[in-house]
């Protein structure tokens, strides 16, 4: 088993490890502590103290905050439940096909595709992007099983982890009555 440094992990979490480097990262024996590892380096990313329960990609995270599990901006933004898709409270700028024609040749851009970009409402930070057909609901990429993930994987536990449910519709049934 290979101990990794805290610079190597730093490294691989800004995407600068090279690729040979990651694949024998990938074949070696796994550390058992690295999970623990990998949030002690997430934490020199961010200046707010809630606890880092796993990160959905570079600037967001879910987080637990009381007995509350919360998708957080590296700014500090807090989108709210993480059962709910965070992509709906973000400032969402959509490019139809003449706009993707400047960013992507013809025959990559058929009539049927647009580009959503979300974007943070407090830091303006470009967080995630998806190419779908017009009028298709917004994707909801990544709704991890918390409890789970940390009794199966992790072998620890977790107090007052809410029912795992997507709860999305909840959102927009919200606007749906105005609330
Ligand atoms: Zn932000």
């Amino acid at each position: 088993m290979v101990e990794y440094s805290s610079e190597v992990i730093e490294k691989l979490l800004k995407g600068e490890l090279p690729i040979s480097e990651i694949q024998k990262m990938q074949m070696e024996p796994k550390d058992p502590d690295r999970f623990d590892k990998y949030i002690k380096a997430l934490k020199q990313h961010v200046d707010w103290d809630d606890e880092i329960l796993m990160r959905i990609h570079e600037h967001l995270y879910i987080i637990k905050k009381e007995n509350n599990y919360v998708v957080k901006c590296s700014c500090g933004h807090e989108f709210g439940d993480y059962r709910e898709n965070w992509k709906l409270k973000a400032l969402i700028f959509v490019r139809d096909r003449n706009e993707l024609e400047e960013l992507y040749p013809e025959p990559l851009t058929p009539e049927w595709s647009e580009l959503r970009e979300f974007y943070c409402p407090n830091c303006a930070t470009l967080l995630w992007t998806e190419a779908l057909i017009p009028g298709y609901p917004i994707n909801f990429d990544f709704l991890p099983d918390i409890k789970a993930f940390f009794q199966e994987w992790l072998n620890k536990t977790l107090e007052n982890v809410p029912e795992f449910k997507d709860l999305s519709s909840e959102v927009t049934e919200s606007w749906a009555k105005n609330e």
